[in-house]
């Protein structure tokens, strides 16, 4: 017994690259401590700038860390500066852009209005950004602190991997989506992971997005599929996700970079969510764990498919945070990338509760969640 449990803690650890390159804190938040209602396109726009300046202020501050601090930081064994360095680069430019879109209809005046809007004064006001005690959002300052240090952490350790373990940190062409093509305010909702067994999560959540009256893109895994196919017909589920968006994401859940038959995984599973939903199929596929050969590229350009990723992760699947934790998550990350893939998992519950409270909490923002046909926007 004792033998039999040894190995399989090896099987999972070595089948399970995303733990093993996961984080090892959550990024989370208590939102009521931010003390207004974000209501209005303005509203969304303070608490946008807010959250912009307090990630900045995380990035500015990481960066006077050497190598070595910031590696034993990220705990990990070696760290590719190159790589760390890129990100820094493509963030300060997001991060910019994204706060003179929040700053746009601003005065001075306002909380969190900088006059100018550069790239370089972004930098400065975020370098110096503090908010005193005593304030009405000293006490969202202080947790904000907290959260985009250990959410900014969560990205450089993807990105110091990079590209020895890949992942959604990055793309290696502009054929890979990544949730940064959308416009301003523009959200697309995707699952993973799925199908669950009929009257599972998978049928749960498909009930709660039908009462929003919203879609999504859920990347079916080939196993679990098959399973269900058993359980009922092809045309039988094909009603259960109508008016979604179905795409791949593998045979097996298992890395796809790494796995010698990840062609045939792809190409497996496409076919059968294809031939099996066929209304509602996109040629899209998105590698387990983000996970996907840097030479990948010609593949997936023959099959007719693009590899979708996520600027957003709700880091539903993980059992340090739940519901709660993971919609307060998702909201501050709306808020700071504005636009972008949200990455949830079916075949968990916490996206039942999650989505119904986003769409509450952004109403009136100008938030809008994209029709899932209409990704990747032309
Ligand atoms: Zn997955």
């Amino acid at each position: 017994m004792r033998k039999l449990t040894a190995l399989f803690g090896l099987l999972v650890i070595a089948s399970s690259p995303l733990h093993a390159a996961g984080p090892s804190a959550v990024a989370s938040i208590d939102r009521s401590l931010w003390p207004d209602p974000i209501d209005s396109q303005p509203a969304f726009d303070r608490a946008s700038r807010a959250e912009l300046l307090a990630f900045a202020h995380a990035l500015a501050e990481s960066e006077q860390l050497s190598d070595d601090a910031l590696r034993d930081q990220l705990k990990l064994k070696d760290l590719d500066h190159g790589a760390v360095e890129h990100m820094r680069t493509v963030y300060w430019h997001r991060l910019a852009t994204n706060y003179a879109l929040a700053a746009t209809h601003c005065t001075p005046t306002e909380p969190f209005c900088q006059g100018s809007t550069g790239e370089a004064a972004f930098r400065q006001a975020a370098v110096s950004f503090t908010v005193a005690a005593g304030d009405r959002y000293a006490a969202w300052f202080q947790a904000a602190q907290a959260f985009h240090h250990t959410y900014l952490d969560e990205l450089l350790r993807l990105a110091a991997l990079f590209p020895r373990i890949s992942s959604e940190v990055d793309t290696y062409s502009a054929r890979e989506l990544s949730g940064n093509e959308l416009a301003d305010r523009h959200f697309l909702l995707t699952f993973d992971d799925g199908p669950t067994r009929a009257g599972g999560n998978t049928d749960k959540l498909l009930a709660v997005l039908r009462g929003q009256q919203l879609n999504a893109t859920f990347f079916l895994l080939g196993e679990p599929l098959q399973s269900r196919l058993q359980q009922m017909p092809a045309a039988q589920l094909a009603r259960d996700y109508q008016g979604m968006c179905v795409g791949a994401h593998g045979w097996e859940h298992k890395s796809h970079s790494a796995w010698p038959e990840w062609q045939g995984s792809v190409e497996r599973s496409i076919a059968l969510v294809h031939d099996n939903l066929p209304n509602s199929f996109v040629p899209l596929f998105r590698p387990p764990y983000g996970q996907r050969r840097a030479d990948s590229g010609a593949f997936f350009e023959a099959q007719g498919l693009r590899v979708a990723l996520w600027n957003i992760d709700s880091q539903d699947w993980n059992a340090k945070v739940d519901a709660d934790q993971v919609k307060q998550r998702v909201l501050t990350l709306m808020l700071l990338w504005r636009h972008g893939v949200i990455l949830f998992h079916d075949i968990h519950a916490k996206a039942q509760t999650a989505v119904p409270w986003l769409t509450g909490q952004t109403q009136g923002s100008g938030v809008q969640w994209i029709d899932c046909h209409a990704f990747p926007p032309s």
